[in-house]
């Protein structure tokens, strides 16, 4: 698609290993409106498209945040955001495609999860210096693996899967044509026909669903779906994948883990520490450890008190 040379210069503001994406979002997003050319103004309809909009003051946020109008705002927008911390989700509640998950709800949990923790109080204790916007602490939410709404490179990203398996049904319906259409699909050679059958390798699956939707005689369904938490990541000068710390947790799961990780920061950052310098300190091994016990204390918590309520 051609592209205006203003467009061009402002594409190249775009981290370089983020470009492609971008480019490829707002050309789909131009073919979407009939569009054969892209210029600044298709760039700033598609941002509002994949962005809808955020509260225009820090104050008007934190007013929303602890009241009613806290839950308005995560259903009807794409972002919340206070001074101390934002979450964005992705275009999932447009009736996205590809969506296996719709993290809409979780994220407005997440932002009560975050006001609950004392995050905010606390980073008025820290020394933050001037960029103080770079110090937010940023949640980004993704409705499949293909991840538009970067989760990769903020503090806490969530990515929703669903893993697939082979449904055997009763009668010639349930038979596979062997038509390869799941195979076709399948970005990650995760998928292969062995013995009339589709074959799927979990090793190399993303659970992504995009072989559900391609198979027409529905052989194949989501079995086990969740969402994978990544921490750590960033943009910026030195740009760094967040890492995974959950591979298929439960909306309740991924906010105990938030919680786990604002816990941890406050208990054991350094001053003007961010998150993600904290996650690179003490290791994403030693995040995962605390996760996992913080989890494990929790069930063993909930055992004692249903044994105790049973007498
Ligand atoms: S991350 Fe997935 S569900 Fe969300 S907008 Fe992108 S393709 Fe759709
Ligand atoms: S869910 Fe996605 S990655 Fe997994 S086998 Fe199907 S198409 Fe491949
Ligand atoms: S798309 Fe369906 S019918 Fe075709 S090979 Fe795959 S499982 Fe079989």
């Amino acid at each position: 698609m051609y592209w205006e040379e203003s467009a061009e210069s402002a594409l190249r503001r775009v981290p370089a290993f983020a470009r492609n994406i971008v480019r490829q979002k707002i050309e789909e997003h131009a073919a979407s409106r009939g569009c054969s050319k892209v210029s600044v103004s298709v760039i700033e309809e598609a941002d509002r498209a994949l962005i809808i909009s955020a509260p225009s003051s820090s104050s008007d946020a934190a007013k929303t945040s602890h009241s009613a109008g806290h839950k308005q705002q995560s259903e009807d927008r794409a972002l919340i955001k206070s001074k101390h911390y934002n979450l964005k989700i992705c275009s999932v509640q447009n009736g996205c495609p590809n969506q296996v998950m719709n993290p809409a709800k979780l994220m407005q949990r997440l932002a009560q999860t975050l006001d609950d923790s004392g995050y905010s109080k606390f980073m008025e204790t820290r020394a933050l210096g001037p960029n103080i916007r770079h110090k937010s602490f940023t949640v980004s939410l993704a409705g499949c693996p293909h991840e538009c709404s970067q989760p990769l490179v903020h503090d806490f990203g969530v990515i929703g899967r669903s893993f697939v398996i082979r449904e055997y049904g009763e009668g010639p319906e349930s038979v596979c044509t062997e038509c390869g259409e799941c195979v076709n699909s399948c970005r990650e050679d995760a998928l292969q026909l062995i013995g009339g059958e589709p074959d799927i390798d979990y090793t190399a699956c993303i659970g992504c669903g995009d072989c559900v939707r391609a198979c027409d005689r529905e052989l194949l369904i989501g079995q086990r779906s969740g969402y994978s938490v990544v921490v750590g990541g960033r943009l910026g000068r030195h740009p760094k994948f967040a890492q995974e710390v959950m591979l298929l947790g439960s909306e309740d799961e991924i906010e105990a883990s938030l919680r786990i990780c604002l816990e941890r920061y406050m208990a054991d950052s350094e001053d003007g520490e961010r998150f993600s310098d904290f996650v690179e300190r003490v290791g994403i091994e030693s995040i995962r450890q605390s996760i996992e016990e913080g989890m494990r204390e929790a069930r063993e918590d909930a055992c004692e008190m249903k044994e105790a309520s049973n007498g």
